[in-house]
């Protein structure tokens, strides 16, 4: 049997999305290939020739971009049974089925390929006459995850690359150490997926993760768990194992500022055994846009953090979602104003001050009166619920600021000169006179910010 797994894009990384069930699937006896449409064309031969066409959304761009490749797949090979699984796949169910998809695999999404193949292989995979599937939609089963097939993938040197200080791009890898989340922040594509769990990786099996990608040029790792410490048991002993096996490797981590704030004694450790820097989902500077999200920490807490990780020299990039129905014009400016106090200009990649916030098909911000009070209808096409600001200058801003930091980006404008322009935007080019606040003097640089070349994220 064939079997074809397409990803469209996953911020500039070697897909895991794929290298994962594909070593599972390769025990089944299936030819598997794999394709990322992000660094190679779609071969419509594969296409053709596949029994079953996998389509891994484990984000929101990445889902849109698998649209029309769904329905151009569906065109080239109406026979093959196609499948969605990742994150994406479950929330987007109805819309996905309308397309043509027969199978919908979210959370721990190995198993149920693996089940899928074997009906195929059977000549049993079509769907039950109601539309069922016998694999769950969603699947929190504790699974044995085997070491990555990253063998039929693009080589890493043809993704994102790590800019450092003397210039050089090092060749980036990716892995996860665990999947879902224990917390329930209801703007969170995870939540409702995974419910307040989360799945750890075997150490065993990151490591020689991490091993075949040290081979094969990786100098440094990004840890895609959604947050590092949510399992501080499991990622303490693995980040100090890596060390003595793999001298000279950095990695990068994703870690919530309620677990930087808790687990502020193990952040020397971290900087010990090669962390880079850490992703922080800080979101908004407003406490009432912090509480509807249910972030469950505080601005002074983010302060703290940023405080400790400079104590010892280790990058903070923080994210945010920089606009959201409840956000006004003088937030905003807050917002930029709290980015030059803290002197985080250098830090944080621009797009994130053009975040615009997605509320898609089963958000827990759907709960939430003032959402409900604040959505339109859903679009299926862009996966969120549309939404308006009250304040009109705010949506007309932030569509404005995404084409500037894109136009900036394609120009490799530093970061401090994007910054300086958002702030033009945001101070005085919204017709509000009182508003025209001139940009501040910023300390100079006083060290360079390592970042990954992909200045995307959503
Ligand atoms: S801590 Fe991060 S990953 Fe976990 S639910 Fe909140 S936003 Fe999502």
């Amino acid at each position: 049997m064939n079997i074809l797994l397409i990803s469209t894009y996953e911020l500039g990384r070697q897909p895991f999305g794929l290298a994962s069930p594909a070593a599972w699937l390769a025990e089944t006896g299936a030819a598997v290939r794999c394709l990322d449409l992000s660094v190679e064309p779609l071969d419509a031969g594969a296409v053709r020739q596949a029994d079953l066409i996998g389509f891994y959304l484990p984000m929101h761009m990445g889902t849109r971009m698998a649209l029309p490749i769904i329905q151009q797949a569906r065109q080239l090979n109406p026979a093959a049974h196609l499948c969605c699984f990742g994150l994406y796949a479950p929330v987007n169910e109805p819309f996905l089925r309308r397309l043509g998809v027969q199978t919908i695999l979210g959370g721990e999404f190995e198993s149920g390929l693996v089940s899928l193949a074997q009906r195929i292989s059977e000549s049993a995979a079509r769907p039950a006459a109601n539309g069922s599937q016998p694999e769950p939609v969603i699947s929190l089963a504790r699974q044995e995850f085997r070491v990555p097939n990253r063998a039929g993938l693009p080589p890493l040197q043809n993704y994102a690359h790590l800019a450092v200080e003397d210039g050089r791009k090092l060749t980036v890898g990716y892995t996860e150490a665990s999947r879902g989340c224990k917390h329930l922040c209801r703007h969170c594509p995870i939540v409702p997926v995974y419910g307040g769990r989360f799945r750890v990786v075997p150490r065993a099996t990151v490591l020689a993760d991490i091993r075949q990608q040290v081979a094969a040029g990786a100098k440094h790792i990004t840890f895609g768990d959604p947050d590092f410490f949510n399992g501080p048991g499991h990622a303490i002993p693995l980040v100090e194992a890596l060390p003595a096996e793999f001298p000279g490797l950095t990695y990068d981590v994703t870690i919530k500022v309620e677990h930087l704030a808790r687990h502020a004694n193990l952040l020397p450790t971290l900087k010990a055994t090669g962390c880079l820097f850490i992703t922080t989902a800080v979101e908004s500077f407003e406490p009432e846009i912090l509480a509807i999200f249910d972030k469950q920490h505080s601005p002074a807490e983010f302060e703290l953090a940023v405080r400790r990780c400079r104590e010892l020299e280790l990058h903070l990039s923080p994210t945010f979602v920089a606009f959201t129905p409840w956000t006004t014009l003088a937030g905003y400016r807050c917002f930029l104003q709290e980015i030059v106090r803290l002197e985080l200009v250098d830090q944080i990649s621009p797009i994130q001050a053009a975040i615009r916030l997605l509320i898609p098909p089963g958000s827990k911000l759907l709960e939430l009166p003032e959402t409900q009070a604040a959505i339109g209808p859903l679009d299926e096409a862009k996966l969120s619920y549309t939404w308006r600001n009250p304040d009109r200058r705010l949506d007309a801003l932030q569509a404005d600021l995404e084409v500037l930091v894109q136009r900036c980006a394609g120009q490799k404008v530093p970061r401090r000169e994007t910054f300086r322009r958002i702030w033009a935007r945001a101070f005085a080019g919204v017709g509000d006179a009182a508003g025209q606040t001139p940009f501040p003097n910023l300390p100079p640089a006083s060290r360079f910010v390592p970042y990954l070349t992909e200045p995307w994220y959503c």
